[in-house]
C-alpha cells in the first residue's frame, strides 16, 4: 500500500519509515506530491495531526500519515506543548527554542518534570470518518544544562525517567524503541493490522 506521509522534512520520512516497516508500506513525502503544508490551528496534538494527514489525503487522493509532538511541562502550564517547534519564535532553530526553555524554568530549582507526546493519525482516505489515532507520552524531568550530542529538539534537556542520561545521549535505536514517537508508531502498527484483518475476514470485503 501506498501511503504518503504529511511531513516536507526528510528526516522525518527517515525516522518513521524504519519504524512503521512491519506494516510493509511503500512511505511516499508530501515534498513528493508537492503539496503545500497546511496552518497548523488546532489546540491539541491531536487536531493538528488530523488537519495534516485529511490535508495530504485530499491533495494525493491516496492514504495518509501524520505525526504532531512537542513537549509539554505541567509547571508552564503546559507550554511549549503544540508551539514545541515554534517556541521561541516562528522558524526558530533548536537552540533558540532551547534558550527560552532554560530560561522558562530557571526559577524551579529541583528537577523540573515534563514530557514528550506525540500524536499519530492514519488517513485511509480524505472522507475517512473513522481515522486511525494513536498517542503516547514519554516522562522524564529537565535539566537546566544540557547534555549530549544525539537526537534532536529538547533532547539535551531531557532526562527519561528511569535513566540517568538524557535522550540526546541515548542512541537513535533506543531512542525510537522506548520514545513517545516510538511507542505511537507501536500502537498505530497494532490498529493498522486490525483493521486489515477486521477487512479479510467481513464477510461483504
Ligand atoms: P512537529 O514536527 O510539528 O511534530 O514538531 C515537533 C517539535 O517538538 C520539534 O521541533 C521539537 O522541538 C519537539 N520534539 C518532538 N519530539 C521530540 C524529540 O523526540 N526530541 C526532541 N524534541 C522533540
Amino acid at each position: 500500500m501506498r501511503v504518503v506521509l504529511a511531513s516536507r522534512n526528510p528526516d522525518k520520512l527517515d525516522e518513521l519509515e524504519p519504524m512503521l516497516s512491519p506494516l510493509g508500506l511503500t512511505l511516499e513525502s508530501q515534498a513528493q506530491h508537492d503539496v503545500p503544508s497546511p496552518a497548523e490551528t488546532g489546540t491539541t496534538f491531536v487536531e493538528n495531526a488530523i488537519i495534516k494527514a485529511r490535508t495530504v489525503a485530499m491533495a494525493t487522493s491516496l492514504p495518509a500519515v501524520a505525526d504532531d509532538s512537542g513537549i509539554v511541562v505541567p509547571l508552564l502550564g503546559g507550554a511549549p506543548g503544540i508551539y514545541s517547534a515554534r517556541f521561541a519564535r516562528e522558524g526558530a532553530s533548536d537552540r533558540e527554542n532551547n534558550d527560552k526553555l532554560v530560561a522558562s524554568i530557571a526559577e524551579f530549582t529541583n528537577p523540573v518534570p515534563a514530557y514528550y507526546f506525540c500524536a499519530i493519525v492514519f488517513f485511509s482516505n480524505a472522507e475517512d470518518p473513522t481515522p486511525l489515532i494513536a498517542t503516547a507520552a514519554w516522562h522524564g524531568t529537565l535539566l537546566h544544562e544540557p547534555r549530549g550530542a544525539n537526537g534532536f529538539g529538547y533532547d539535551p534537556y531531557f532526562v527519561p525517567d528511569g535513566f540517568r542520561i538524557t535522550s540526546a545521549e541515548l542512541s537513535s535505536e533506543e531512542k525510537n524503541r522506548i520514545s513517545h514517537r516510538g511507542l505511537a508508531c507501536n500502537q498505530l502498527i497494532v490498529q493498522l493490522q486490525d483493521q486489515r484483518q477486521g477487512q479479510s475476514s467481513d464477510p461483504q470485503g
